[in-house]
Order: structure tokens, then C-alpha cells, then sequence
């Protein structure tokens, strides 16, 4: 579903990622985790094309995904377009919960629906309301972002992204701008997600307990690299480099 080939990131001299493989099945849930500034926002916003790979290629679903000038795919084109037609299959959401905050909740999850899937306003109403009931928020309709909590501001979040039906879903450090009793409830909701539909997800958290129940596979980085990866028992459990068990101490 998604391969990164040898894939470089630097940000003037400091190389962020450095030659980086790794692939992510269909309908497979993955956690990154690791030191601060490792690069695992960096790898979710490549994959959103935020960002642009310096050297290398990110496949999504078969299809190269680089737009890199002179990079070793340089006949995928760089416009617009294309970067929006991949950004629809990829549904992302972020520590910040970036609602449209002079629009009522419905609307902030029908927007994109309405103008990037050409849905009609009903339609995209309906999925929005079915959505908006998942996430716990059915009685938020028509009330304003800044009218609810951190927590069911991202609930909106999470709901705005499914919207667009994405193929895969970019997780990052979602609950780390919340109140801590208001982290739970998000965790809850995205549980419930990851376990009862097949969306392919991948998640950067330092929520070890979420990360223990969802993910198929952990992966742990570290300057850029990845230093082990696992099913979760087998990385919590028996963590092979010491890297990952003093950093597991610190967080756990
Ligand atoms: P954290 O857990 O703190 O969010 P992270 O593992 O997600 O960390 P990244 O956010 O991917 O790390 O950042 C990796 C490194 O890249 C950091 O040293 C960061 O300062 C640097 N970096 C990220 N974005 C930029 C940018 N736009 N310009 C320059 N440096 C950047």
C-alpha cells in the first residue's frame, strides 16, 4: 500500500531521514515511535506531500510518489493536481485540530466532500451526521468548534478526515495538545476505528497503551532509521537494542 524506497530527507544540512525503507500492507496498522526529532512527523507529512523528499521514492498503492525535481522518478508530475489527487487518499490529523472555525461542525467535516469529491450537500450530510455519531458527536451538529472541548475538537478532526473516505490514515501525536482527561476519550474513539473498520493507519504516538492495543506492527526510529520494529508484544516485551528499552523506560 505504501513503500518508501531509499527514501532521504534533509532539511539543509541536517538529514532527517537517511535512506529509509519501509512498506505498509493494506488495511495495516502501524505506530512509530521514538526519540523527539527522530523524523516520524516528518515521514506522515511526506506521505501528505507537506514535504518534499530530497532523494528517493514513496510508493502509494503501486504508483510513485515523489515530486522531487531531477529525483529518479522525474517525469511524475509536480502540479497541483496530482499533489491533491494523492492528498485525497490520505487522511491526516494533527496535534493542532485546524477546524474551520467560522464553520458549524457539519459543515467543517462536509466541506471537503462537497468540493473535492463533487458529493452533493445531502449526501455529504448524511456521512457527515453517520460520522459525526461514531465519533460520539451526533449532538454537535450545529454547534461551533469553539463551543466544544480539545477533545471533541478533535473528534471533528478525526470525523473531517474519514469523510473523504482515505485510504490510509495519518495519526499524528493527536492527543498530545489535550487536557490529560480528555485523552481517552479520543483514544477510545480511534480504538474503535482501528478495530472495526480495515483502514490502513499509521500513527505516530507516545500513547504506549494505544499503540499496544492497535497496532499490528511498532516501529521504533531513531535518528532517522529504523532501529527495531514488531508485532507490539514482541517490541514492548523483549525490545532487541538498547536504544528502544531506555526509551521505553522513559515513556512507559
Ligand atoms: P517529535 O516526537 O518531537 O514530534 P519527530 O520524531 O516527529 O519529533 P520530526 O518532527 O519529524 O521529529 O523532526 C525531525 C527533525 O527535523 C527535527 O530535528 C526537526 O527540527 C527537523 N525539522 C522538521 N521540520 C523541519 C523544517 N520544516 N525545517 C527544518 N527542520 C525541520
Amino acid at each position: 500500500m505504501v513503500r518508501f524506497d531509499q527514501v532521504v530527507k534533509r532539511f539543509g544540512d541536517h538529514t532527517v531521514l537517511d535512506q529509509l525503507d519501509f512498506g505498509l500492507r493494506r488495511g495495516e496498522r502501524v505506530t512509530l515511535i521514538g526519540p523527539s526529532g527522530s523524523g516520524k512527523t516528518t515521514i506522515l507529512r511526506l506521505l501528505m506531500t507537506l514535504e518534499r523528499v530530497t532523494e528517493g521514492t514513496i510508493h502509494v498503492a503501486g504508483e510513485p510518489f515523489s515530486h522531487m525535481p531531477g529525483g529518479r522518478d522525474r517525469l511524475v508530475p509536480a502540479n497541483e493536481k496530482y499533489l491533491r489527487e494523492r492528498r485525497r487518499r490520505i487522511g491526516m490529523v494533527f496535534q493542532q485540530f485546524n477546524l474551520f472555525p467560522n464553520m458549524k461542525v457539519l459543515e467543517n467535516v462536509t466541506e471537503a466532500p462537497v468540493h473535492v469529491l463533487g458529493l452533493s450537500r445531502d449526501e455529504a450530510a448524511e456521512r457527515g451526521r453517520e460520522l459525526l455519531d461514531l465519533v460520539g458527536l451526533a449532538d454537535k451538529c450545529d454547534a461551533h468548534p469553539t463551543q466544544l472541548s480539545g477533545g471533541q475538537q478533535q473528534r471533528v478532526a478525526i470525523a473531517r478526515a474519514l469523510a473523504m473516505r482515505p485510504d490510509i490514515l495519518l495519526l499524528d501525536e493527536v492527543t498530545s495538545a489535550l487536557d490529560p482527561e480528555l485523552v481517552a476519550g479520543v483514544l477510545d474513539v480511534l480504538r474503535d476505528i482501528a478495530l472495526s473498520t480495515d483502514i490502513t493507519m499509521l500513527c505516530v504516538t507516545h500513547e504506549m497503551g494505544f499503540a499496544r492495543d492497535v497496532s499490528d506492527r511498532v516501529m521504533m526510529f531513531d535518528h532517522g532509521h529504523v532501529l527495531e520494529a514488531g508485532p507490539p508484544d514482541q517490541l514492548f516485551e523483549a525490545p532487541e537494542h538498547t536504544r528502544t528499552r531506555e526509551f521505553l523506560s522513559a515513556v512507559l
